[in-house]
């Protein structure tokens, strides 16, 4: 088997998806605090202390990394019967290893999670975040305060935009809210697959009043092509994916599912059509709850979902 120079043998494993030590897509483990470059830098959060319901996702990081031995990204990458080449070829992929949570010290595990972020941005070029909770989003998008009229793009059942929620600023309700406050350069969210029954309504009118695009699942479902129109285009983007926005039958293995999700499909398109049209500064994928994904499909559809995602950034 080849070896390439950004793929050392201390970090090698071996050829089986279940073979470890287990990094995220069997790439090489890289601390941060280690001088190194990379295409693609993927950083666990493993941080659930914002959650309101089923706790789990601080244990999202490490399934994430076992499922995705499924897919590991091998130096001429995946084929893809589709085009008959190959996907991700010579892309160079490191995992940074974990934020290490303060866990009820919530200041200060977000200002890990920022300095962290910042970090990584330096070391790659796309920097990927696997949370936990969607609570980390607010510290993650802090890091990119630099960064002119900033886009996002939230995938998400829920619109996580309550100003507050059992007596806290700073729960996975709530992480836009703050980022839309504290974040100047925080120039527009587009929020894709809303829905359920539990939509905080001044959350509601404060998205909207704030000039937030707000889609609902059911928009989706029914023109999928006026969606993807109406996505931002040309625009320095960072895309937020909350696995609920998934429909649970892809992905229960989460804190607060919700029926009439998206297919698979609906959001690899989404997710195409952003990056295609977008440059993409920053990923996250959150909410994976393993204890409640007892076949694991959730972790291996969140791994699949961010290989697909590198395959479009990649080109
Ligand atoms: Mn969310
Ligand atoms: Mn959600």
């Amino acid at each position: 088997m080849p070896n390439p120079t950004h793929r050392p043998d201390r970090t090698r494993q071996g050829e089986l998806p279940f073979t470890g030590p287990a990094t995220f897509f069997k790439a090489p483990y890289l601390p941060l605090d280690e001088s190194w470059e990379a295409d693609v830098g993927i950083l666990g959060i493993p941080y659930d202390f914002g959650v309101g319901f089923r706790p789990g996702a601080r244990f999202a990081p490490n399934a994430v990394r076992e499922a995705s031995g499924r897919y590991p990204i091998g130096p001429e990458g995946y084929f893809d019967p589709t085009t008959e080449d190959f996907r991700l070829a010579g892309v160079r992929v490191v995992d940074a290893g974990d934020v290490d949570p303060a866990q009820l010290e919530y200041a200060e595990s977000f200002r890990r999670i920022t300095e962290a972020a910042r970090t990584l941005r330096r070391r790659v070029r796309l920097p990927v975040f696997v949370g936990g909770d969607h609570s980390v989003t607010y510290p993650l998008l802090k890091a990119y305060d630099d960064v002119p009229e900033l886009h996002v793009l939230q995938l998400d059942a829920h619109l996580d935009f309550s100003d507050h929620r059992n007596s806290t600023r700073y729960s996975n309700s709530s992480p836009f809210r703050r980022a839309a406050e504290d974040l100047p350069n925080l120039a527009h969210v587009t929020v894709v697959g809303l829905r359920g029954l539990r939509t905080n309504p001044e959350a509601y009118r404060a998205a909207r009043a704030r000039g937030h695009r707000l889609i609902l699942a059911r928009q989706v479902h029914e023109d999928l092509p006026w969606v993807l129109r109406t996505l931002p285009q040309g625009r320095p983007l960072y895309v937020s994916v909350d696995v609920d926005v998934l429909d649970p039958s892809v992905a229960p293995g989460t804190g607060s599912p919700e029926v009439e999700g998206l297919r698979y499909g609906e959001v690899a398109k989404l997710l195409e059509a952003a990056v295609r049209d977008n440059r993409l500064v920053g990923l996250d994928l959150v909410e994976v709850a393993p204890n409640l994904d007892p076949t694991g499909l959730t972790a291996l559809t969140a791994a699949r979902l961010l290989a697909e995602v590198l395959c479009y950034w990649w080109g």
